[in-house]
């Protein structure tokens, strides 16, 4: 995504408009329009200024057909009216709105409890935009525990921290590495292991090392990473050699999945090593865009001096956050979302949408033309690539072509030492129903006969023809 540039010149061509957006004069309508990359001179009626834009936003995407992302695209009336009502309240005005911040707080208390805290009362948590700034905190405590660590050892601050992780690791880490000046150390994929290998991770651990991540939940192929055999790995390492290495479990979509569905799974706060986890509440929190949340086990896992104050009834409140400004309103939904569900709401809905995403990898494999990588047991996600004998059509083909139906499936190389594969993932949200994973499958069903007639894979720009970026 380049960054914005500024006007292009053919912006003055004049436009004709519908003439009865011209309330008063429709003519002026026809051969006038506003600037669209400088301010306009003077205002516009809003009806006008609302139908301009809406117009403009019919062209984009249909957000319940786009299988390629995570985010949330669904809300009952109830949550929209809540998020409408708070839409001018700032989360960070603690004394303003005090209601909104006791319930972030008793979100907060929520997943303590749900990610299995052992003492759900030293945990400290906030809510933040998503998972990108959840993991940049998680980070930053990481670092510094790290140095405080090390500032006997090397007094002149000119150690190099690292943290360990997966090559498939969200976009996320790479920033904070760069952001913070980490070096990231990613254990590669090999044959059919697609994430991090717990032993592979612990000997790239030095004393350097400020944390390893482990992912709950891979966007690569929606495979859970294996946690506890990371910490016990861990373990291992810090019996040999004396190094306690911390574990932040990104948690973006499987920390809101597994503990409805697949509750004797360990990888929470259970683990002692396991220092923060963090999740996307827009994602499997079933939330619109906009909400995170990360959390640490206790007050040794933030260093104090990270925490900043603000004015909150008379006294103060601590702060943990990257931005000032933010809008209330999805910790409210989040709010509304826990409450009106419960475990047992959030359990149907999970299931629901894993039972969706089994279904929907079984009939592409019955197509006979696919290969699954996963099939939605774990993330409701899977990934799946052609079969051994396709050789007219590859992945990119596909994604392009079902595009044309009006779906939106991301296609990808994946990382070392896996560049010979490349896959289609599809992603199952709440909101996509049985009936639409019919629908998809009938039109993919479709394209194969045309696909298979190919002379050989079509798509030249394999990267431009999804667009995807992790
Ligand atoms: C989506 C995702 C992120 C980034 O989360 P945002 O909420 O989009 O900022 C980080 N890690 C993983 C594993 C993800 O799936």
């Amino acid at each position: 995504m380049p960054l914005h540039r500024g006007p292009e010149e053919r912006d003055e061509r004049p436009r004709s408009m519908n003439p009865f957006f011209g309330e008063a004069n429709p003519v002026v309508e026809m051969t006038e329009a506003p600037p669209r990359h400088r301010l306009p001179t003077g205002p516009m009626p809003p009806a006008t200024a609302c139908q301009l834009v809406h117009d403009e936003l019919m062209l984009d995407g249909n957000a319940r057909l786009n299988l390629a992302t995570f985010v949330t695209t669904w809300m009952e009336a109830e949550a929209r009216s809540l998020m409408a009502e708070c839409n001018d309240k700032n989360m960070i005005d603690k004394d303003e709105y005090p209601r909104t911040a006791e319930l972030e707080r008793r979100c907060v208390a929520m997943l303590a409890h749900l990610w299995n805290a052992p003492d759900p009362q030293s945990v400290v948590g906030c809510s933040t935009t998503g998972s990108s700034e959840a993991c940049m905190l998680a980070g930053m405590a990481l670092k510094r525990r790290w140095a405080r660590r090390n500032a006997d050892r090397y007094p002149s601050g000119d150690a190099r921290p690292n943290l360990v992780m997966g090559v498939n690791v969200q976009v996320c880490w790479e920033k904070f590495c760069t952001f913070w000046e980490v070096e990231a150390r990613q254990v590669p994929m090999e044959g059919d292991r697609f994430h991090l290998d717990p032993q592979a991770a612990a000997e790239l651990c030095d004393e350097n090392t400020i944390g390893v991540v482990g992912i709950l939940g891979s966007t690569f192929d929606g495979s859970y990473e294996p946690i506890a055999e990371l910490c016990a790995a861990l373990d291992g390492l810090q019996e040999r050699t004396g190094l306690d290495i911390p574990v932040h479990v990104d948690g973006a979509s499987g920390a809101m999945v597994a503990p409805f569905l697949d509750e004797d799974l360990v990888w929470d706060f259970r683990l002692p090593r396991v220092a923060s986890i963090n999740t996307s509440g827009h994602k499997y929190g079933l939330v619109y865009p906009g909400v995170g949340w990360a959390l640490w086990r206790d007050r040794n896992a933030l260093p104090e001096e990270l925490v900043f104050r603000v004015s909150y009834l008379g006294g103060d409140m601590p702060t943990f956050a990257l931005n000032f400004s933010r809008p209330g309103a999805q910790v409210v939904g989040q709010y509304y979302t826990f409450l009106r569900l419960g475990r047992e709401g959030y359990r149907a809905v999970q299931q629901t949408t894993r039972n969706v995403a089994r279904g929907l990898a079984e009939r592409v494999e019955a197509l006979g033309d696919f290969r699954l990588l996963t099939r939605g047991d774990e993330l409701p996600v899977f990934a799946f690539t052609t079969a051994p004998g396709v050789r007219a059509y590859d992945v990119f083909d596909v994604s392009r072509r079902i595009r044309q139906h009006g779906w939106l499936v991301p296609a990808y190389t994946f990382p070392a030492n896996r560049q010979d594969l490349s896959v289609l993932r599809i992603v199952c949200r709440n909101g996509f129903s049985t009936d639409l994973a019919d629908l998809f499958v009938e039109d993919l069903a479709r394209l194969l006969p045309d696909l298979r007639r190919q002379p050989r894979p079509m798509t030249r720009d394999k990267q431009a023809a999804t667009g995807f970026h992790h």
